[in-house]
């Protein structure tokens, strides 16, 4: 799996800084690479799991 170590995004929302394989972190498939479309998992529940861009439902990042 390579050693570049851990993966941070910021949830778009709060701007939380998620820690991808220790936080739960949702994404959204259509636009995580043009906005970086992650959510942490109390913006997931208030969003209804559905991304405030495209109305795609969120996926959580394994
Ligand atoms: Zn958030
Ligand atoms: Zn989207």
């Amino acid at each position: 799996m390579g050693h570049s170590g851990w993966v941070t995004v910021k949830c778009r929302i709060c701007a939380r800084t998620l820690l991808i394989g220790r936080d739960i972190v949702y994404y959204c498939p259509k636009c995580y690479k043009d906005k970086d479309a992650y959510f942490c998992e109390a913006d997931y529940k208030r969003l209804k799991g559905k991304c405030p861009y495209c109305g795609s439902e969120l996926k959580m990042v394994l």
